[in-house]
């Protein structure tokens, strides 16, 4: 979602006259959209605006702007520790960031905050196909901000609000658009992305419509969505995966832990029992569908036994990927509260480590069941690794290498078949079979997929 809204905010700065600079040496603006889900965003940017001060003291005209989540979680931390920043601009109202730079030429620091989107100066106000787009074969599109749970764990709804959906016809709209200019590839994104359209109407399953009437657009063969919460895995939904063949066979479905308490204690809304049962009806339902989750390690009170649930319940799930996660607790939500439980580094660090070898089990194996298949992929450039290999992505989402002579098979954008000869944990190696359609939209061979 952050990087989208980067997107589209610098096509916001685009639009008014700005031209992205190479190197950030080189810039007379710098923009940081950060993100506050865990601590070490926030590290990461205090290093970085360092980094920003000394080019400033070298280039006092240049302007530093700090937006998105950080900003709205603490303006005034930012502030006080970066007196060089000229604009601080939160979640709510990121296309007044051009305004507010050009204020602080005149009148010095700006810092707006706002509590909830501002239908003049939130990104809805500026249209989204001006975002300037990392590439111009595969887009994301979002579809809803904000959400209405209360994870105890996270930061999300205190700094993007509740749940707001676009209108679908906006939706159909905008992926008729990107399809006429040579997208084939479009990811739905919302903060609870499958809750879609619960804010527009009672009659439910928007979402399910909605994965169907992006299918429908011509030119689009692609459509996935990240991230649904497994609580609101409605049947409609798991049957427009099946049904409608735009959409891929993957789907990324958060368990956070296979602990009911824990659960319990993170307001999620499911049960472990619960969680299975509906992966099992989407894996019965989906042909050859990919699985992936989100799991937090040393949620606080976390014991041996439920850490043990946890590794059960990822075992029998099988994940194809799993993003696993320290706990970090973000002030102001109620599970930062309970560090009298706070689970010890030490311990953490050994449960995060038997974590990653049961998902890495599971990632590998399911790897290893796709050799000798033959497998659609979108091409997305030359691997960073090799400049010989090509990189791409499955209708699963794995990334996949591979070797061509072919010309037309090495330009990003281009679907081609490859048959999967390797299967390694995060992705699999295979052998070009044929170019099923050059891309629509011709780069330059020397892109690197970062
Ligand atoms: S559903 Fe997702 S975004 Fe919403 S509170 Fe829970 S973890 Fe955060």
């Amino acid at each position: 979602m952050n990087e989208h809204d980067s997107e589209r905010l610098a096509g916001i700065l685009v639009a008014d006259g700005l031209e992205p600079a190479e190197i950030l040496e080189d810039a007379d603006v710098v923009v940081f959209n950060t993100c506050c889900i865990r601590e070490n965003a926030g590290n990461k940017l205090f290093g970085n605006l360092g980094y920003v001060r000394s080019l400033k003291r070298k280039k006092p005209g240049m302007q530093v702007a700090v937006t998105g989540c950080l900003s709205q979680m603490d303006p005034e931390d930012i502030q006080r520790r970066a007196d060089h920043v000229d604009v601080v601009v939160g979640t709510h109202n990121l296309a007044s960031t051009p305004g507010l730079l050009r204020r602080a030429v005149e009148q010095g620091p700006q810092m707006e905050i706002l509590d909830a989107p501002d239908p003049e100066s939130s990104l809805d106000a500026a249209p989204a196909l001006n975002a300037v787009r990392e590439v111009p074969w595969a887009a994301w599109m979002t579809i809803q901000t904000g959400c209405n749970n209360s994870c105890s764990f996270c930061i999300v709804p205190s700094v993007r609000g509740e749940e707001i959906s676009r209108p679908v016809s906006d939706l159909v709209d905008e992926a008729t658009m990107l399809a006429g200019r040579g997208v084939r590839e479009i990811t739905l994104l919302g903060q609870n992305v499958n809750s879609y359209g619960r804010d527009i109407t009672k009659r439910q399953p928007l979402f399910a419509e909605l994965l169907a009437n992006i299918g429908a657009v011509e030119g689009i063969e692609r459509v996935r969505y990240t991230s649904p919460h497994p609580k609101d895995l409605r049947p409609e939904t798991i049957r427009a995966m099946a049904e409608v063949p735009e959409v891929c066979n993957q789907l990324h479905l958060p368990l956070q832990s296979g602990s009911n308490r824990i659960l319990t204690a993170m307001r999620r809304g499911y049960t472990a029992e619960r969680y299975l049962e509906r992966l099992s009806d989407a894996r019965a339902s989906i042909d050859d569908l990919a699985v992936s989750t989100d799991l937090i390690v040393g949620f606080p009170g976390e014991s041996d036994a439920e850490f043990e649930e946890t590794l059960a319940v990822a075992a029998e799930a099988n994940f194809d990927s799993a993003y696993t996660f320290i706990f970090s607790p973000r002030p102001g939500t109620r599970a930062a509260d309970l560090s009298d439980v706070f689970i010890s580094p030490e311990v953490v660090a050994d449960r995060f480590e038997r974590l990653t070898t049961v998902v890495e089990r599971s990632a590998l194996e399911k790897s290893m069941a796709r050799v000798g298949r033959i497998e659609e992929a979108l091409v997305e450039g030359r691997s960073r690794r090799d400049e010989m290999v090509i990189s791409g992505r499955t209708r699963q989402g794995k990334p996949v290498h591979f070797t061509t002579e072919d010309r037309e098979a090495r330009v990003p954008g281009a679907f081609v078949s490859v048959k999967i000869t390797r299967g390694a944990p995060h992705h699999l190696e295979g052998e070009f079979v044929e170019l099923i359609a050059p891309t629509k939209t011709p780069q330059r061979l020397t892109l690197q997929v970062r």
